[in-house]
């Protein structure tokens, strides 16, 4: 087995415990990961407090290297990408682009604009508004994209010159263990640490005195506890939650141009993306063509160990999380959805489910009203398009949604009638750097990426000089 350490002031970390991880392919563990402890947590909040005072007053450092972190991940994508599929289950190819994807958002920030506003110079004063960091950032993420999530955090803290404690989830520790290993040479001691361990050690992390900042994504009931665990203390959060992103079909919609598309959306990495298209509304006109469409697509998509040349689409990344689709899923054909694709569990080791597309469902039906975050999408059909857009709209979520048709301008027209943080036309789950990302209602507080992801890990300060 390869040995992973955690990074704490520079150093490489065992931990007096460890916890064992399982590769979802095989079910079987195939890694050990350190379990922080609570003095090893105070440690590395210690190291990163003490690296913040020079590392917030040297920008030109600090964008350079951001950029060499950057080119340290370009470099390193062939040996991180077996890691990333051995612990998460995605593709070598899904895994390769996300390592990728970590150095393009940290070269996006390595270059991004530090903003400064004169507000105000006249006779009687010289006025600047500016952003100064906060201090040390807590990073919390998921097991979907765990280097991916953990860049749109890293980049915009450490160039706004905060420093970070980034804690990955206990699922998939170990591409973030090995990217703190990566930058130790990279970044300063104490600017990165990266600590593993169970659902405490993010608990530990929201209630510690020393961070300002909790960058957190993850579930709707986390993101609550987090918010909640924040509160005493006033830090700043940043939550980045779940989603039950709707797609809605227009009449004038051509099945076969859209197909792919809309299941490329809904399957992307296994329909394990908080952006994922998890429910599609269609008008009654198109339903048969299009449920035949994305059946056809399931049918097709080749699922199997990630590593194996040619798979698509991984197992899922968990046992539980398995369960929670296998339940679903059943629970729709019970109340008499129909299986138009897949819709049971393929045997063997791993925790691998048949690509689903669910017909004969409604609103009312789990499948539509809960996040799945797994292979399987009910398509819903609607007779009344203001009904489909109230459908679309009547839930706490509010991450993302997308409207798809020719007339494009009809289209965008609807799509602005969505209630959520990104409204695509004709596509989904197109994110950028440059493009800010966050939800309306429960899917989040706070956006992420651009300069609005840079300023939310900045506090605003008024510079206000009187000349007379
Ligand atoms: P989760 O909420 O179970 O865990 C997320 C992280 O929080 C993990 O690192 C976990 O160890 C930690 N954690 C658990 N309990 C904690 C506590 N009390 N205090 C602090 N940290 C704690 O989520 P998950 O199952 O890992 O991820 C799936 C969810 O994440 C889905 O709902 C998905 O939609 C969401 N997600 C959202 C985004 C987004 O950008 N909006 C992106 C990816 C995933």
């Amino acid at each position: 087995m390869s040995h992973f350490t955690m990074t704490i002031a520079g150093e490489g970390v065992t931990a007096p415990g460890t916890f064992g991880v399982v590769n979802p392919a095989t079910g079987a563990e195939h890694a050990e990961a350190p379990d922080c402890s609570r003095e090893q947590l105070d440690e590395a909040m210690a190291s990163a407090a003490d690296a913040f005072p020079v590392w917030r007053s040297d920008e030109p450092a600090r964008r350079a290297a951001l950029l060499a972190a950057a080119e340290a991940l370009f470099a390193s994508a062939a040996d991180l990408a077996p890691v990333l599929t051995a612990e998460q289950g995605k593709c070598l190819q899904d895994a390769t682009m996300e390592i990728i994807g970590t150095g393009v958002w940290l070269k996006y920030f390595a270059e991004l604009e530090l903003p400064r506003e004169v507000i105000q110079d006249d006779a009687r004063a010289f006025v600047e508004v500016v952003r100064r960091p906060m201090g040390v950032v807590a990073a919390i993420t998921p097991w979907n994209f765990p280097v991916l999530l953990a860049a749109w955090k890293l980049g915009p803290a450490l160039l706004a010159g905060n420093t970070v404690v980034l804690k990955p989830s206990p699922y998939t520790p170990l591409t973030t263990l090995r990217l703190g290993e990566l930058l130790r040479g990279v970044l300063p001691p104490g600017v990165l640490n990266v600590v593993s361990g169970g659902d405490r050690l993010g608990a530990w992390m929201t209630e510690h005195p020393v961070p300002r900042k909790i960058s957190f994504t993850g579930s709707v009931p986390t993101g609550k506890k987090v918010a909640a665990s924040a509160a005493p203390d006033l830090k700043r959060v940043t939550l980045e939650l779940g989603g039950n992103d709707p797609a809605i079909v227009l009449e004038d919609a051509d099945v076969a141009a859209v197909a792919d598309r809309l299941f490329a959306g809904a399957f992307f990495n296994n329909g394990q993306t908080c952006s994922a298209i998890k429910r599609v509304y269609v008008p009654d006109a198109l339903h048969d063509d299009l449920v035949e469409a994305l059946a056809e697509r399931a049918r097709s998509a080749r699922v199997g160990n990630g590593m194996d040349e040619g798979v698509q689409y991984g197992p899922i990344q968990n046992r539980p999380q398995f369960e929670r689709v296998s339940e679903l899923v059943a629970d729709a054909l019970a109340g008499g959805g129909r299986a138009a694709a897949g819709g049971r569990p393929i045997d063997g080791p791993g925790y691998f489910f048949e690509p689903t597309i669910v017909a004969g469902v409604d609103d009312g039906s789990r499948i539509v009203d809960e996040e799945q975050f797994g292979p399987a999408l009910p398509v819903v059909r609607y007779s009344d398009l203001e009904d489909a857009v109230a459908r679309a709209n009547g839930t706490e979520f509010g991450l993302s949604g997308s409207v798809w048709g020719t007339d494009t301008d009809r289209a965008a027209e609807v799509a602005a009638r969505l209630e959520c943080g990104t409204a695509w036309v004709n596509t989904h789950v197109a994110l950028a750097p440059h493009q800010p990302f966050g939800g309306f209602k429960w899917s989040g507080l706070g956006v992420e990426n651009g300069p609005w992801g840079l300023h939310g890990f900045t506090e605003l300060q008024v510079v206000h000089r009187a000349k007379s």
